[in-house]
């Protein structure tokens, strides 16, 4: 496979978004893998691009600033991406399954006619190929998806907090600032507001340790039992689904497939059965700790450690050797 890796830098606000660095940490695996080149494509306003680090982890970032570009303009961004695919002809091209992702990978699809798969959880580089995993029936099956020809390259969206962040060596690419194509039309469409949805207290995505409790905690009262073990170690607490729709935490809490992704180094789950739609946003975890009174729970088929006891009997105890 020749051509390069090309992802797209999400900014907002001028801040470059986790999901782009996630994005960056795979392309550069695969460009190790396949020894091609990373190139990323920043969109933003006047000199917004040196404000983040991102620029180290590519060898090559085009860099298109202009004041009509602070906000994110599908319409844009699609044909400056369109004039830039023909141009260099990627072998592939990353874009976070944002909302912004979601809008533009399948605009640059359409014009380009390239092959698209979206959501993808993971891309693997198997005998030379490129496959990407999706989940299927919310987490369920995995499904591994191959294009026909993948030789004129391919375009995948990845789900936020499918990869870690991981360690590459940081360089100073090349920077090539690029110009708005000439026939760049009126968009129909403007940016107007950010409406903020009430991100919440914490933000559970980027949490270390997440002590995360489910539907065994038993009653809303003894919640403050498990929040006071996340703030003894210093973690964040996160939850089922249940525990949102009884209305025992704010839902900005709850991980899995209607929840949130998460990728914390640890993930303390409390009485948690492991259904697929919970495990399904904890793919990205490092070390899983369950403890369920039910030693056949399926949690513990997910999970590094086990501890097949009451949720409070193991708080308790960790609460009292930690006071020690
Ligand atoms: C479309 C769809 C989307 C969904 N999205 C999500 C999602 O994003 N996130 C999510 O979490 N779920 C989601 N669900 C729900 C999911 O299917 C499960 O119902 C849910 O994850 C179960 O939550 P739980 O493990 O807390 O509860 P339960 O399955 O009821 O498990 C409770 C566990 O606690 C244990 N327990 C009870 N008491 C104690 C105790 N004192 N000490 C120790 N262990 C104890 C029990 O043995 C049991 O294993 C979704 C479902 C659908 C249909």
């Amino acid at each position: 496979m020749t051509g390069d890796i090309l992802v797209f830098v999400e900014q907002r606000a001028g801040s470059v978004r986790e999901v782009s660095y996630q994005l960056l940490s795979k392309a550069n695996q695969i460009c190790a893998e396949l020894s091609v080149r990373l190139t990323a494509v920043f969109i933003g306003p006047k000199a917004s691009f040196l404000s983040s680090d991102f620029y180290k982890k590519a060898d090559r970032v085009l860099v298109l600033e202009d004041e009509r570009f602070g906000d994110f303009n599908c319409e844009i961004a699609r044909d400056v991406m369109v004039g830039i695919i023909k141009e260099q002809r990627p072998a592939m091209v990353l874009v976070g399954h944002t909302p912004w992702g979601m809008d533009l990978a399948p605009a640059i699809a359409a014009k380009t006619g390239l092959p698209l798969s979206t959501d993808c959880v993971d891309i693997k580089i198997e005998a030379g190929k490129v496959k990407a995993v999706r989940q299927l029936y919310g987490g369920k099956l995995f499904a591994r998806v191959v294009f026909k020809d993948e030789s004129k390259g391919c375009i995948f969206t990845v789900r936020p907090g499918s990869f870690s962040v991981e360690g590459y060596p940081d360089r100073m690419g090349e920077i090539v600032p690029i110009e708005a194509p000439k026939d760049l039309p009126e968009p129909s469409s403007r940016f107007v507001e950010y409406v903020d949805t009430g991100a919440g207290e914490v933000d559970i995505t980027q949490a270390e340790l997440l002590v995360s409790i489910g539907r065994g905690v038993g009653e809303k009262e003894r919640i403050e039992e498990i929040q006071e073990l996340a703030r003894i170690l210093g973690g964040v607490v996160s939850c089922s689904r249940p525990v949102v729709d009884k209305g025992w935490l704010p839902k900005y809490h709850q991980v899995g497939t209607s929840g949130k992704s998460v990728k914390p180094k640890v993930y303390l789950a409390l009485g948690i059965s492991g259904a697929f739609q919970h495990v399904a946003g904890i793919a990205g975890a490092g070390t899983v700790i369950a403890v369920n009174k039910d030693k056949k729970a399926p949690i513990f088929r997910v999970a590094d450690y086990g501890v097949a006891d009451d949720l409070f009997a193991f708080s308790d105890a960790i609460k009292k050797a930690l006071k020690k």
